[in-house]
């Protein structure tokens, strides 16, 4: 629990964490204000890099936080039963928010799997499409004529595996291996080989039959946690270790069973994996893998400007909408970056140093992510200070009467009200103007919302109807289209 969460605590601007701005917070330009803009100055953008507490250290010289690539897959959830159009345009919105790599279904499993990978094969795609075969001859001729870009080949080598799924031993699977690989290098696309449940898999087993495929020239080693059972050292000690037994690129597989998915993938790229598999929300076999949304926040923080330029961060929303709704269920409240919650500010000392300058209690900024940030502005908690702090930055003059009571005379005192920074200012300003021109007196709720109304209509025109609903109904529009 945040010690902070009752707003009774002193903020001291020197221990405001600066993100993307000066050491106290006080840069003269904004840093992560609603107004900040990110600095296209390269030599701004260096310093300001080096001043984020989160970036990667240099002493971490294997780090690959500011380099990585995304594999997005996603299928194996219990309610994902995707028809083609689904899967289109799924794979057309990762596309277009810039995932490197899509995964598909093993065209093996059915005949209409087959079809979706060659459909989504002659899109045309920037990303490269991949599909997931078991490690066997029969599916890998199959998974070469749909036109993929690369065939990610899996095998169980766990003891459990060997033991209660395939049946097989080392030499086996590793003499399989080989045959496998060549089979699709000399088709001239990607192969990619991973154990399965490598955590609980015999390190010297795993070591052998990683450096046995490096050399015969497969793309990628993958590691997969699949039970969700590694902690994020476990993760660092053995993608630290294969990097140092193989040249090739290094991928891994997160299961969340534990919680443990986002943290295990940074962890992953601090020791040298190049690629991370995720999903979208996460969705996957029990629950799930890495999502997609919380593993860019957590890189985001890292390194914002990498990100940024890599990812179309806007369409963060609406892929996971998108998703959401193909598999029937709801986006957690906690989600990072889309959650319900996710930039909503309700304590009242919270309130008054977001008002001041948001980074003090955000590491993300809304609007990279097309996102827009909440103050709850008529709840007790709140309290008049942080009212009053953003009727002086606005440059508006009111007593210290009129500024407590607008919160209250915009809703019934002591209820939740959620705002956008917007409707706080144009609240404030229409307060303001309607005191000056004394159309309006401390208390008149009425004579208030109806001024309200008049701006709204003024400002948006009369298309905005169903706006006007929401707002004189004290919703937030925003939250209203996204609900
Ligand atoms: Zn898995």
């Amino acid at each position: 629990m945040c010690p902070h969460q009752n707003g009774d605590s002193p903020v001291d601007p020197s221990q405001m964490v600066p993100v993307n701005g000066s050491p106290n917070g006080a840069s003269s330009t904004p840093t992560n204000g609603v107004n900040g803009q990110a600095s296209s100055n390269g030599a701004q953008s260096t310093q300001n890099q080096r001043r984020n507490p989160y970036a990667p250290r240099a002493s971490d010289f294997l780090s690959n936080v500011s380099n990585f690539k995304i594999i997005e897959k996603g299928e194996q959830f219990a309610n994902a039963f995707f028809d083609t159009k689904t899967k289109i345009a799924i794979a057309k919105a990762l596309d277009a928010f810039g995932v490197e790599y899509i995964e598909l279904t093993s065209p093996a499993a059915s005949e209409q799997s087959r079809r979706d990978c060659e459909a989504i094969c002659k899109l045309g795609l920037k990303a490269k499409i991949l599909t997931h075969i078991r490690c066997h001859m029969d599916d890998a001729r199959i998974a070469v004529e749909t036109g993929v870009d690369g065939v990610d080949v899996v095998i169980g080598t766990s003891s459990f595996l060997r033991e209660f799924s395939h049946g097989k031993d080392m030499t086996y699977i590793t003499k399989t291996a080989i045959e496998v690989i060549q089979y699709v290098k000399s088709k001239g696309i990607e192969v990619r080989f991973s154990s399965e449940d490598s955590f609980r898999s015999d390190l010297v087993d795993l070591l052998s039959i990683y450096q046995t495929v490096d050399k015969i020239g497969v793309n990628r080693v993958g590691i997969a946690d699949t039970v969700g059972c590694a902690n994020p050292r476990q993760v660092y000690d053995l993608v630290r270790t294969l990097r140092s037994v193989v040249h090739c690129d290094i991928e891994i597989h997160l299961h969340n069973d534990t919680g443990m998915a986002i943290a295990n993938a940074y962890t992953a790229l601090e020791a040298g994996a190049t690629h991370i598999d995720t999903s979208i929300l996460g969705i996957g076999e029990r629950v799930g893998i890495t999502p997609l949304g919380g593993l860019v926040a957590c890189l985001y923080a890292a390194n914002p400007e990498y990100v940024k330029s890599k990812y179309n961060l806007p369409m963060l929303r609406e892929i996971e909408n998108l998703v959401a709704e193909a598999v029937e269920v709801n986006i957690p409240f906690m989600n990072p970056i889309t959650g319900y919650c996710a930039f909503t500010h309700k304590a009242g000392i919270h309130a008054k140093a977001i008002l001041n300058n948001p980074s003090t209690y955000e590491i993300l900024k809304p609007e990279d992510f097309g996102l827009t940030r909440y103050v709850s502005i008529g709840h007790r908690l709140t309290g008049w200070n942080a009212v009053k702090s953003r009727v002086e930055q606005l440059g508006l003059t009111l007593t210290d009467d009129e500024d407590d009571r607008t919160g209250q005379d915009q809703g019934t005192p002591r209820t939740v009200r959620t705002q956008s920074m917007d409707d706080v200012d144009s609240l404030l300003r229409v307060y303001h103007s309607g005191i000056q021109s004394g159309e309006l007196a401390v208390g008149q709720k009425e004579a208030l919302d109806r001024l309200l109304r008049k701006h709204r209509l003024e400002s948006e025109g009369k298309s905005c109807d169903s706006r006007e609903t929401s707002a004189s109904r004290g919703e937030s529009p925003e939250r209203v289209t996204a609900a």
